[in-house]
């Protein structure tokens, strides 16, 4: 598929008047301070999440509209108004009231994505306590180690899983007081301590309540990293991050009030809480909650019943698509969508243009992380795209690459096209305000007054930043610093490539040696003859000291449950080294 440098913005399902039309003037005359004006705040004074979230529509006269349309597992569709979603948080907070769980205490949420996840995620911010939403696949260890670092007063769930998964733990949990069950449970289970049923303690509870005073630096969630690196960190986020989700989802991902959203992603990835609930609401749009994991059909299915216009999804989901083909598509009526944007990994060219095939639109990448709390660099809907490239700053944040000095300073790259660490000066709203139980860690994240990420990167002559890697994935080949990322993007632009993971080997000449983890789309084969075409194919797009040397054809690539690949383990597993924290593993079929 020919790539084209820039894809023009022109008018195409461009809105009329998209935010963020002048992003220079905007970033000149913006300053957080002044965007804080545009917060309800609570009436006492202070600022809370959920305030902002769901309050603010009451108090300002949009409680009938339909803030959630959930869509079940089993066909079910429920619509829940701003004013019904405020009386079920409401009945949350009280409930949490009555078993004497008090503010700054950790609610943690094990659930799929039902209902009552956003009704618990954001009534329990109303009650003031902190927030810690899990992925409802992770296993009992996981869940364990997260409970135990997290001290969990209370843990919501569903039966299913409370047998499954964390009965077996309680001993181990000796500060988790009280279990709440989602959903019909036997009375055996309800006998355990501490245990008790939604529908009796919250769905009885008085929705008449008033969220206390809360200050913009209140702990609010407790965000676990992806563990695509290493052992997951607890990042630590405050209430007044808020500014940023509603800030950010509207000049990000172009929100506006008559929107119907849809982030696929699950709360327990901060992606799912940060862009699932709080900035579609915050902005006051309708969004969509489907409890069905991925599925083509299911999700343009859902693309078409609900006539959604903004989306956000992963470059992993995008790749499940393309491997599909178009015919997936056909008769769809996806005439509603108008802007489509990704997060969590970089996003391929290829995957871009793809999306122009496949839906007249292309994919707006956009780079953030657990602990920026919020996208900070993106492409914006009124913004020509260069494919591979995550876009500019948002207005507020000042992003550089820079360049780690001996001594402990950092020093800044002015210059274009140079590869060095992506940084953002502090502060920001969503800024992580720690890491828990890890101080010593989260203070080497901050030299100088800026934030380093640990991300490579490289900004252009206009301002657009490029993904180079991870730091920890940079190969380093015959006195070359190669990124994954532009290797993995060349092979996907072969036909026969659907998905590809790529590494640093040792080797004794060339320090590094680069190989890569392939995976053929329907109607390929390994052969030989294929393993020698793509390694042509990658020394003629990228020349010979880049080009992968080795090339393994695998059925899939180990993936974080956010639907990251893991280059780590990709590396562990050639070199026969020790695997690491496996807690986010997805899939482990291919040893
Ligand atoms: P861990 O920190 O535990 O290793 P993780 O970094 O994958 O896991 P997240 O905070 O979920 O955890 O992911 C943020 C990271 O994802 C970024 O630092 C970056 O490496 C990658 N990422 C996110 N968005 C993009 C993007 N648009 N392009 C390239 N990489 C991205
Ligand atoms: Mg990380």
């Amino acid at each position: 598929m020919e790539i084209p440098s820039r894809i023009v913005k022109q008018s195409g399902r461009l809105r009329p008047a998209p935010n963020l039309l002048d992003h220079a003037a905007t970033c000149a005359s913006f300053s957080w301070e002044s965007a804080a004006a545009g917060l309800a705040g609570l009436p006492g004074g202070g600022l809370n999440m959920a305030c902002e979230a769901v309050e603010r529509h009451l108090a300002e006269g949009r409680g009938d509209k339909v803030a959630l349309r959930w869509l079940g597992k089993s066909g079910q569709r429920s619509e829940f108004s701003y004013a019904e979603l405020s009386a079920h948080c409401h009945r949350f907070a009280n409930a949490l009231g009555q078993l004497g769980v008090q503010p700054g205490e950790r609610v943690f949420l094990l659930l799929g994505r039902l209902p009552e996840l956003c009704f618990a995620l954001l009534g329990g911010l109303m009650a003031r306590c902190v927030v810690s939403p899990l992925f409802s696949a992770f296993g009992p260890e996981p869940i364990a180690t997260r409970c135990e670092l997290g001290d969990a007063r209370v843990l919501v769930t569903t039966p299913e899983l409370y047998r499954r998964k964390v009965r077996g733990l309680r001993a181990r949990l000796p500060g988790l007081r009280h279990v709440i069950l989602v959903g019909a449970a036997d009375p055996e289970l309800l006998s355990d301590p501490g245990v008790q049923g939604w529908s009796e303690l919250v769905d009885t509870a008085s929705a008449d309540h008033a969220i206390g005073p809360t200050d913009p630096e209140d702990m609010a969630l407790l965000h676990f990293t992806s563990g695509t690196t290493g052992r997951p960190k607890g990042a630590v986020h405050v209430h007044g991050a808020v500014l940023a989700h509603s800030v950010t989802g509207r000049y990000a991902l172009d929100l506006h009030a008559d929107d119907v959203f849809w982030c696929t992603a699950d709360p327990g990835w901060i992606t799912g809480t940060s862009y699932g609930v709080l900035a579609p609401l915050c902005n006051g749009v309708t969004s969509v909650v489907v409890e069905a994991e991925f599925d083509a059909q299911t999700w343009y299915g859902v693309l078409e019943s609900e006539q959604v216009s903004v989306w956000y999804t992963a470059p992993t989901a995008i790749r499940m698509m393309m491997k599909l083909g178009l015919e997936a598509l056909q008769g769809r009526d996806l005439s509603a969508l108008r802007f489509m944007a990704s997060v969590g990994e970089p996003l391929n060219p290829e995957a871009v243009v793809w999306g122009l095939r496949a839906f007249g639109l292309p994919f707006h990448d956009n780079w953030w992380q657990t602990e920026t709390g919020g996208i900070m660099i993106a492409n914006y809907a009124a913004m020509d795209i260069k494919p591979g490239s995550m876009g500019k700053p948002l207005p507020g944040i000042t992003a550089a690459i820079v360049r780690r000095q001996q001594g402990g300073g950092i020093e800044l790259i002015e210059q274009s096209d140079i590869d060095g660490e992506l940084a953002l000066k502090t502060p920001w709203p969503s800024m992580l305000r720690g890491y828990l139980n890890e101080e010593e860690r989260y203070r080497k994240c901050f030299v100088d007054g800026w934030y380093l990420s640990g991300d490579l990167a490289r900004h252009d002559a206009e301002g657009y930043y490029w993904f180079v890697g991870r730091a920890d994935d940079v190969i380093k080949s015959a006195g070359h610093l190669i990124g994954p990322f532009e290797v993995e993007s060349a092979l996907m632009e072969h036909p026969a490539v659907a998905e590809v993971g790529v590494i640093g080997k040792p080797d004794p000449t060339l320090g590094e040696l680069v190989k890569a983890f392939v995976v053929l789309k329907p109607g390929f084969e390994p052969s030989e003859a294929l393993m020698r075409e793509l390694l042509g194919h990658g020394r003629s797009r990228l020349g010979a000291a880049v080009a992968p040397k080795e090339i393994a054809f695998r059925s899939n690539l180990p993936r974080t449950r956010s639907g990251k690949i893991m280059r780590r383990l990709l590396k562990a597993r050639e070199l026969g080294l020790p695997e690491g924290d496996l807690s986010t593993l997805e899939s482990d079929e291919q040893k």
